[in-house]
């Protein structure tokens, strides 16, 4: 049967728990990786370079973006975020699935080429309960909580590109929800499949 891998982008804003919930269906799932991303951002405490990102700086970024060397990228934060083709290519390729961590516009200039990919948004279950998530973080001034809110905005609006809305109110909940998506894609009808029932059984009948 054609395994190729199948893409499962997950876009939220931020303060929705995107990256809690992708760390614990990647637990969860079997056959499922992460698609580590190339980012101009400085590494944040606790990150692991070439597993939650490729740190690299802007000049190397650009000459990627110059090769054609990401499928999609983005400017986010005022930092520059790729996704590697390569990388993406290699794993679908040995069938495993793969999980996009990206924002909204990459999302939409990967809907534009991969048809096949499965589009998840995450929201938490109010806009207060967002301001607070972000407010509670603490790192942030509240200049730039103001300026993360109205971004969080503009990328809500284009919630109905996505096939998924997964509302995270109940941690617990919202994991099964993900589980549940990932595991029915894999077994939802697919005109790849068609080679292999054809040849095994329609052929024989
Ligand atoms: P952070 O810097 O907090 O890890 O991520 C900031 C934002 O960048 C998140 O919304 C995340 O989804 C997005 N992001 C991470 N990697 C990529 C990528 O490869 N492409 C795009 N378009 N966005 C990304």
């Amino acid at each position: 049967m054609d395994r190729t891998g199948i893409l499962f982008v997950i876009s939220a804003p931020s303060g929705a728990g995107k990256t809690t919930l992708c760390k614990a269906v990647l637990d969860k799932v079997e056959g499922l990786q992460f698609s580590t991303s190339y980012t101009t951002r400085r590494p944040r405490k606790g990150e692991i370079e070439g597993k939650d990102y490729f740190f690299v700086d802007e000049a190397r970024f650009k000459a990627d973006v110059a090769e054609g060397a990401f499928i999609e990228w983005a400017e986010v934060h005022g930092n520059l975020y790729g996704t590697s083709q390569q990388q993406l290519h290699r794993l679908t390729s040995e069938g495993v699935d793969i999980l996009l961590d990206i924002d909204p516009q990459g999302a939409m200039n990967l809907q534009k080429q991969s048809e096949d990919a499965v589009y998840i948004y995450i929201l938490p279950p109010s806009f207060d309960i967002l301001k607070k998530r972000l407010l509670m973080r603490g790192a942030d001034s509240p200049e730039v909580v103001e300026k993360r809110l109205q971004k969080a905005g503009d990328e809500i609006r284009c919630y109905h590109r996505y096939q998924y809305l997964i509302v995270n109110e109940d941690f617990e909940v919202a994991l099964e929800n993900l589980e549940s998506i990932i595991r029915a894609e894999r077994v939802k009808m697919r005109e790849k499949y068609r080679a292999w029932v054809e040849e095994r059984f329609i052929h024989l009948l």
